[in-house]
């Protein structure tokens, strides 16, 4: 049975990886970049992910270029600790939680992928524009390249993993348009500065229209004792506020975010400083997506971003990326066919999602921040995760619960693990032999 995989950013990658670790081995992936290249800035693996990383053999190969962050400390624009909780396996958590570049990562599964599928089982420069389930329960799937040129290539099953701009989902919900502007604007960087906090800290800090977040993204300082870190700053809209979109999508002049962040100090994290350090901090609008009603259509389904892009708060996006992937090939490994294999996977998890779509709206675990600023001052000061009745540490316990990463869940066994065995999964429309 072919799988056709749309997409090889992290989601496609890892579901590749999934399906050939539950035992199949005609898999391919077509992505519409001209080349894999290792592209982004920051992003967090939750523990919960680190586990299903490590189920597929690649914990240590991410490892090796991350951080095994220590704490999250939230701040008010004022410098004041908000509230403050260790993570990962100081949290006590049997995996880490860890901050990596993006384009590291996807270079990992991308080897991974390559080794174990076949150097050519990726192929790039070719997007996925249309496809057609056929009387025979196959897809036809039509991609377009560089030169304008177009061809088409059949498969048993199609996994959109192409991203929040997914060809796939806009072939089955033609009527979506672009994704959805969440009154934010969003700044991103790296800089190399000494190090802050403990060293391996996550920092969020800010007020109900500002709010900057900063991590190491790299295991050890350089020569100089730097060391290469990951920052956003986003700024909030009210409704009824003007806003002259007009410098966004693009490297941006960080001249104004200095002047809204002036003396703004973070601990031992200088945020001026931290800006200044930057390379070519680019401006983007903060989007995501409406959850759908449906993610599965016979052999066609969705997974991660191209399922349900969430506004960036509480590092989930690449996280569910990867649960998704995982559980989308244990439930083919589990099913008869294909399709009462998708529509399983889809049962498993679109609910949650939608939850954690919706919760991220409404700032995720974040929301602290704004809490603090609306009462101007905590409760009590400086709490922290040892006081575990602050009303502070019943949205990270919530939020925790509802991604998966609570410390009971995550360090349970991963319900999809898969021993790896020869497959005969049917295909979309061959029936059970009675
Ligand atoms: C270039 C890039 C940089 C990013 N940088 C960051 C970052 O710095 N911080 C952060 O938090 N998140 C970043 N993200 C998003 C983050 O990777 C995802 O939110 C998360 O990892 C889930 O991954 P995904 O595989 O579902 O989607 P993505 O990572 O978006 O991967 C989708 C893949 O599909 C490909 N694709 C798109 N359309 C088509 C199509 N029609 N046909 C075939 N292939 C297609 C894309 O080229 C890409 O490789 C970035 C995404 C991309 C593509």
């Amino acid at each position: 049975m072919r799988i056709l995989i749309a997409g090889a950013g992290v989601a496609g990658l890892t579901t590749a990886l999934s399906l050939h670790a539950a035992g199949l081995d005609d898999i391919r992936l077509v992505d519409a970049a001209p080349e894999i290249r290792p592209l982004g800035a920051g992003i967090n693996l939750l523990p919960n992910a680190v586990r299903e990383l490590a189920d597929l053999g690649l914990d240590a190969a991410v490892s090796a270029s991350a951080v095994s962050t220590t704490e999250l400390v939230y701040f008010s624009r004022h410098g004041d600790v908000i509230w403050r909780e260790p993570r990962g396996r100081a949290a006590g958590h049997r995996w880490p939680q860890l901050s990596v570049h993006r384009g590291r990562l996807q270079m990992v599964l991308l080897a991974a992928v390559q080794e174990r599928l076949g150097g050519r089982c990726v192929r790039a420069d070719a997007r996925v524009t249309d496809f057609q389930v056929l009387p025979t329960g196959r897809v036809r799937v039509t991609l377009v390249h560089r030169t304008g040129g177009t061809t088409t290539t059949e498969a048993d099953a199609l996994v959109g993993a192409d991203g929040i701009r997914s060809g796939v989902r806009r072939v089955l919900f033609p009527d979506e348009g672009p994704p959805v502007w969440q009154r934010q604007v969003v700044w991103r960087g790296i800089a190399r500065i000494p190090p802050f906090a403990d060293g391996r800290s996550m920092v969020v800090g800010g007020d109900s229209t500002w709010k900057v977040v900063a991590y190491p993204i790299a295991p050890q300082p350089d020569a100089a004792g730097l060391v290469e870190t990951n920052w956003a700053v986003s700024r909030t809209f009210v409704p009824g506020e003007d806003v002259d979109r007009a410098g966004w999508d693009r490297v941006a002049d960080p001249a104004k975010l200095l002047a809204a962040l002036d003396g703004w100090v973070f601990g031992s994290l200088d945020v001026s400083a931290l800006i200044t350090a930057a390379k070519a901090p680019f401006e983007q609008a903060m989007v995501d997506r409406d959850p759908l009603p449906r993610w599965t259509f016979g052999p066609v389904t969705l997974v991660g971003d191209a399922a349900h892009a969430m506004c960036p708060m509480g590092s989930n996006g690449t996280t569910q990326a990867i649960v998704d992937a995982r559980a989308l090939a244990s439930a083919v490994a589990g099913h008869p066919d294909v399709c009462t294999a998708f529509t399983a996977y889809e049962r498993d998890r679109r609910d949650r999602m939608t939850l954690l779509q919706t919760c991220n709206r409404a700032l995720g675990p974040e929301v602290v921040v704004a809490m603090a600023d609306r009462s101007r001052s905590v409760t009590r000061p400086c709490p922290s995760a040892s006081d575990p009745d602050h009303e502070l540490a019943e949205v990270s316990r919530r939020y925790a619960e509802l991604g998966g990463f609570d410390v009971a869940t995550a360090n349970a066994a991963s319900r999809y693990s898969v021993r790896r065995r020869p497959r005969s999964t049917r295909p979309a429309g061959q029936q059970a032999a009675s």
